[in-house]
């Protein structure tokens, strides 16, 4: 997922009740999704108020978002 996180937040925060966040990793998920795809927890924080807090919060600091991934390469 190599989306610009503006545009993820802008999705998210326009409907949150569609996401969930990753109580283990804080990534923002898809409710769909029975796992985390970052850190396969199964534990999430469906709270529209909170979703909406972290996508902003996930677009304002990017890197934090994405820290492991990114040291990687
Ligand atoms: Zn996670």
């Amino acid at each position: 997922m190599r989306q610009d996180y503006k545009e993820i937040a802008t999705t998210v925060v326009n409907d949150p009740t569609n996401y969930k966040v990753c109580v283990v990793c804080g990534a923002i998920v898809d409710k769909a999704s029975p796992t985390c795809p970052d850190c396969l927890a199964y534990r999430f924080d469906s709270d529209p108020g909170r979703v909406a807090d972290r996508a902003v919060d996930m677009a304002a600091k990017p890197q934090n978002a994405v820290s492991h991934h990114d040291t990687l390469e």
